[in-house]
């Protein structure tokens, strides 16, 4: 290396790497060692393995200080919980008898004790296990994974840089721990906290750490005066302590906004900031702040979130821009690369000139560095890469599977009136209630009925080419049958055909999609062992033909009773895929929008009396900061209307949505102008029923009655005592009897006892009426 670009590339840097391993390699070993069939020591080798792997991609690719400590083997807000001392009371016999069990008894729960709570990583679909703390909450300072990793990846010879969950991030992060009174604010521990950090801190310095990475995401949330002044009390107190390293604090997923004045303040080393989007404003934000004298800037401009390749003259332009606000600048992903595949080059059915569209962790990787060589270089010194890049984004720019006129022009001519029903909701109930014919709390499920074993297997066996198309729609028809039967039998109102032909809610219609790309490797992890492959929003997006349309009907001819299609809204299907990042995400959601609104034509044209509409992902995406709340709900419920707008009166159209919270969007949830909402209520003991009725919600609903995330069978008596706290919420003529969510993850024993149950219980409160 010549001394410019080993100078280059110790400008280059990430936070984070996908953990799995090309092959999932560290799936397959921790669910080995789950089932015995791996030893301790052999997942720990593969892990080791997988970890001097991933460096070495890094390191060959140029980038100069890898980060060392964000590899996990489940979750890396777990391994802080764990690196704090946090273990809650119920874990710590199984961690004492055994550290690698007892971590995967936090993780997923035992036969005696229950897990940790999951939720999601700010607004990515990575869930954490979330800290639980209370006021006897006592901290203990164990460094031994960080420092480990650490002196791993410092005896490959390769410079370092652990990477931890910021004292703030964590705390804010945390819950009240059972027992502890709800209004307990886990902040309150911060200086209990900090020492244990300080120790930790001064662990990886002895370690041989030049530089530690904090991670403080949570700082790019709306945040109180009071919270800001605890990240400025943290940031003193560490950037005070003399046996430290240098001290970067990282913060992603959106701008700093308030808390970047106190940080820039910070006695630290650096700040690393996300550039990816609104670049400009952002650059702005921190000249106005009079930039980072003296520190080191970490600038985030290759998006970690998302697939494409980087744009990267527009991002030399950045960079460029930056170079007088800081002691140094660097180049980095904006976030940790956990949150995209690892490898592009895995890819074999992608025509390659649209791959070269795309670009995942190891490609990211490469730009990261081309961008370090061509600021210290200057941009002859990458003029190449400049060329190539050019190129491909002309390609993609001028694509016709990005730029499809007719769906162009079909999404231009959308007027309002296409997104409004021809009655409004007060009007049509009475012609639905005609059609239907429903008794007064009517009983449905979600859609999905459980998928077993012989499903899977139908689809395996249809892919291996051991059954024929013909052969495998008599499986589906089949099932079919039988979930209808059971229905009736069981004495349900409004049917479902089950959702037997789907593999997953949004891939299913992914794939039926013109303008969607599905990969064979882009694996992202979702929690613990699980990774998705969400499909790819490349194109301009277009139904060639009905996607549902046989199976609804197939089922409503086997029923007198009225059978309900199922679709997944728009807004789901941006969530769950890998977005475009060439136009605005409202005019993706409209052209998804567009297309499933011609399957609602089509299943409505076809008798389908009742459509639901999912959309489960509504509240998840939305965006972190209150300011930009109202711009996503207007596109977001545009979508959903313009999917449903078009149907006649008497036509009634459900949705559904499962997480509780619901409380902050109850208007736009009545803007969506459905007939009638499932939602999930069960644990939380009919808590989104009280909230819709504070809020004054106008339609028909139905809180969830059967807690489906768990085999237990709730009895009648339970179900029933659920349906009367619903109805001192909602009154019956408005009020719908269903289970939480879909029963695609339960078996059948468990699923026909409940939903006996549930019927028998429905009946029990029509009596009491
Ligand atoms: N209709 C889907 C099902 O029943 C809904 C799933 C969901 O809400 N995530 O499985
Ligand atoms: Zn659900």
């Amino acid at each position: 290396m010549t001394t410019e670009s080993a100078a280059a590339a110790a400008r280059a840097t990430v936070y984070g790497y996908p953990r799995q391993g090309q092959n999932r390699e560290l799936k397959k070993a921790i669910e080995g060692y789950w089932k015995g069939r791996v030893t301790a020591d052999a997942l720990r080798a593969t892990a080791a393995d997988l970890r001097r792997t991933h460096w070495r991609q890094l390191a060959d690719a140029g980038i100069g200080e890898v980060p060392t400590g964000d590899f996990s083997y489940y979750d890396h807000v777990l391994d802080t919980t764990v690196m704090v001392g946090a273990i809650p009371r119920r874990h710590r016999e199984a961690v004492a008898a055994d550290r690698l069990d007892g971590y995967f008894a936090m993780a997923r729960g035992t036969q005696d004790v229950a897990p940790l709570e999951m939720t999601k990583w700010f607004d990515t679909n990575y869930h954490y296990l979330v800290p639980e703390l209370g006021p006897d909450t006592v901290f203990a300072a164990d460094s031994g994974k960080q420092v480990g990793e650490l002196t791993e990846a410092l005896a490959l010879g390769l410079t370092a840089r652990p990477v931890l969950v910021g004292p703030v991030t964590y705390l804010l992060l945390a819950k009240p721990a059972p027992g502890v009174a709800s209004d307990f604010d886990p902040l309150t521990l911060l200086d209990r906290l900090l020492p244990v950090y300080a120790e930790v801190l001064a662990d990886l310095r002895a370690a041989g750490a030049g530089w530690v990475q904090l991670d403080e995401p949570a700082l790019v949330q709306d945040r109180t005066p009071a919270e800001l002044n605890a990240a400025a009390r943290a940031y003193r107190e560490l950037g005070a302590l003399t046996d430290r390293p240098k001290l970067l604090v990282a913060s992603y997923f959106d701008r700093l906004g308030d808390a970047l004045p106190v940080l820039a303040k910070a006695p630290v080393d650096g700040l690393a900031l996300d550039f990816t989007e609104s670049a400009a404003a952002h650059v702005d934000a921190l000249a106005a702040v009079g930039g980072l004298p003296g520190k080191r800037l970490v600038a985030g401009v290759v998006n970690g979130r998302n697939i494409w390749v980087n744009d990267l003259t527009a991002s030399l332009t950045t960079l460029g821009t930056l170079l007088g606000l800081a002691d140094r600048v660097d180049v980095a992903a904006s976030c940790s690369l956990l949150h995209v595949p690892l490898d592009t080059a895995a890819e074999r059915d992608i025509d390659p000139q649209i791959l070269r569209w795309l670009a995942f962790a190891r490609q990211k990787a490469t730009e990261i560095v081309t961008l370090a060589q061509g600021l210290a270089r200057g941009t002859g010194a990458i003029a190449a890469e400049l060329a190539a890049n050019r190129a491909d984004l002309a390609s993609r720019a001028n694509s016709r599977l990005t730029h499809d006129p007719a769906v162009r022009a079909r999404a231009a001519a959308v007027t309002d009136a296409d997104a409004r029903r021809s009655q409004p909701y007060g009007e049509r109930t009475a012609a639905q209630r005609a059609h239907l014919g429903l008794p007064l709390l009517p009983t449905t499920t979600i859609g999905s009925f459980p998928q077993t074993t012989e499903l899977r297997t139908a689809r395996a066996d249809l892919r291996a080419g051991r059954i024929d198309t013909a052969g495998y729609e008599e499986r589906i028809r089949s099932e079919i049958r039988e979930v209808l039967a059971f229905q009736e039998k069981a004495g349900l109102d409004v049917l479902v055909h089950g959702e037997p032909e789907r593999n997953d809610m949004v891939q299913y219609f992914a794939e039926q999609l013109t303008g969607y790309l599905a990969t064979q490797h882009g694996w992202v992890q979702s929690y613990g062992t699980r990774y998705v492959r969400p499909p790819i929003l490349a194109g301009d997006i277009s139904r060639p033909e009905p996607m549902t349309v046989r199976w609804t009907t197939y089922a409503q001819s086997c029923t007198e009773r009225p059978v309900k299609g199922m679709l997944t809204g728009p807004v789901t299907m941006l969530a769950w895929s890998f977005v475009r990042d060439d136009q605005p995400l409202g005019a993706t959601a409209r052209q998804v929008a567009l297309a499933l609104r011609d399957e609602v034509g089509d299943l409505e044209a076809a008798g389908t009396p009742v459509i639901q509409v999912d959309e489960p992902a509504l509240r998840e995406t939305l965006p972190l900061r209150a300011a930009d709340h109202a711009a996503y709900l207007s596109w977001a419920t545009e979508a959903f209307r313009l999917t449903t707008g078009g149907v006649r009166p008497g036509t009634q159209i459900h949705t559904h949505m499962c997480y509780a919270e619901f409380g902050d969007i109850v208007q736009a949830i009545d803007d969506l102008d459905a007939d009638v909402i499932s939602l999930e209520a069960a644990r939380s003991h009919m808590q989104v029923a009280r909230e819709l009725a504070a809020h004054g919600y106008p339609r028909e609903a139905g809180p969830g009655v059967y807690d489906i995330h768990s085999p237990r069978v709730p009895s009648a008596e339970e179900t029933t005592a659920l349906l009367r706290t619903a109805l001192k919420a909602i009154p019956a003529e408005r009020l719908w009897v269903n289970p939480d969510c879909g029963l695609k993850t339960r078996g059948w024993a468990e699923t026909r006892a409940s939903l006996e149950n549930l019927v028998a219980a429905a009946r029990t409160v029509r009596g009491e009426l």
